[in-house]
């Protein structure tokens, strides 16, 4: 292509062709894509994955089609701002899930017809590797350890060997939540190991988000949970024998009284962090100047708007971004926002391994970043549909060189594994 075919709209020998979405059945949770095909042959891809509410944000990515097709696809910035605002009155949530997906989609194909890695439209890498953390350490084992073929973890053993196995395999930072097992206080019929998320819904006395002695084993506020917390945690801590960091999320379960007991329990060990996720940026101040365990959150948060009365009260020590939630502009900027403050930025990565390298784009970019997610115990395909396993030693993994997100994807494995309607809303809360 000729240079004098590049306009400052794009390029006029572009044209988005088609958009498709795939919701794909993760095991125990939809994940969502986009597909943006253009006429020059390139085709791009995003994700947007939620684990709840897969049908509103590939419904929604229909809606926007009219606004796209026909368009340059090189143009990001008009495409995106275009979208954003038809999605005015639905500010955040699904909408900008499904505003992501384009997105990261169109960067995809960006990337590829220059030749480069996305990092490279936005001045290059900082970095050659980065270091990841094993996350849901333990709690997709309680919950599906048939769907992952492992052992199931109904025992303080099977968590000490846990977490043996982690720091074997070279991790150096691990993050779990909470999970209660048959030999806990708090069990109670089945008696099988469960996750503790009432944050996400969870039956009766879930909903006041406290800690209280209560005689009544049905409800989860009984103040045994910070017992079956710490025992844990430590158990984690004796098998990887102190050379893990582990961080604990806590998800929306609690409100701020609660987590500062929990932190002054987990004061002892190392803590990696506590993450708790609320939209109260006053309450969660209270929570870090309470403890010196660092505080995380703001996965949930969706642009710069919603970051800065946290960041300007310094609410969070690490700020978890969530990428396919917001994607790769906002994502930066919160970066940028976050790094004016001194605080480093975790990229939220708890799906495929297509976000996985949307995310290490994200973080080969920008100068201040904690650390990266990662799910270890995933479903078997996860490394298939990019061509093959990541190379990760000592729990770190190379920036992709490639052009895009630096990946093919293989599609074919996402028609094989559809998620089906009626399947959702993929996690369940409750006990099984
Ligand atoms: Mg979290």
């Amino acid at each position: 292509m000729s240079i004098l075919h590049i306009s400052l709209r794009g390029s006029k020998d572009m044209k988005i062709e088609s958009i498709n979405t795939y919701v794909v059945d993760a095991g125990w949770r939809p994940w969502q894509f986009t597909e943006i095909k253009t006429d020059s042959g390139i085709t791009g891809y995003g994700e947007m994955s939620d684990g709840r509410n897969p049908w509103g944000i590939v419904g929604t990515v229909e809606d926007f089609k009219p606004l796209l097709i026909g368009k340059d696809p090189l143009n990001i910035q008009a495409l995106f701002w275009d979208l954003q605002r038809m999605a005015i009155q639905s500010k955040g949530g699904i909408a900008s899930k499904a505003v992501a997906g384009i997105e990261l989609a169109l960067w995809d194909i960006k990337g590829k017809h220059h030749g480069v890695p996305v990092y490279d439209l936005f001045g290059g890498k900082l970095r050659d590797k980065q270091k990841i953390y094993w996350s849901h350490c333990g709690t997709s084992r309680a919950r599906d350890y048939e769907i992952l073929g492992v052992d199931p973890l109904n025992s303080r053993q099977d968590v000490i060997n846990l977490g043996k196995e982690v720091a074997d395999k070279g991790y150096t930072s691990l993050k779990t939540n909470i999970i209660v097992r048959p030999d806990s206080p708090l069990s109670h019929p089945p008696e099988e190991t469960y996750v503790f998320f009432g944050g996400f819904g969870g039956g009766a006395g879930s909903t006041d988000q406290g800690l209280e002695y209560t005689t009544d084993k049905q409800t989860f506020i009984n103040y045994e949970l910070l017992d079956v917390i710490e025992d844990h945690i430590s158990a984690l801590q004796e098998g990887s024998q102190g050379k893990v960091t582990i961080g604990l999320d806590l998800n929306f379960n609690f409100k701020p009284q609660a987590v500062k007991k929990i932190c002054n329990r987990l004061e002892k060990y190392n803590m990696m962090w506590v993450e708790i996720d609320m939209y109260e940026p006053d309450g969660l101040r209270e929570i870090t100047d309470s403890t010196d365990i660092p505080i995380t959150s703001g996965e949930n948060l969706l642009g710069i708007t919603d970051y800065r009365p946290y960041f300007d009260k310094r609410s969070m020590d690490v700020a978890m971004i969530d990428i396919p939630w917001q994607g790769f502009i906002n994502s930066k900027e919160v970066a940028s926002l976050a790094a004016s403050h001194q605080i480093n930025v975790a990229p939220h990565n708890y799906y495929s391994h297509l976000s996985t390298m949307i995310s290490l784009n994200l973080c080969a970019n920008i100068p201040n970043v904690r650390i990266m997610e990662i799910d270890i115990d995933d479903v078997p395909w996860k490394d298939e549909m990019i061509g093959g396993p990541l190379d990760i030693k000592n729990g770190v993994v190379d920036i992709p060189t490639g052009p895009g997100w630096g990946v093919d994807i293989d599609t074919s494995i996402f028609e094989k594994h559809a998620w089906q309607k009626g399947k959702g809303p993929g996690y369940l809360s409750l006990p099984k």
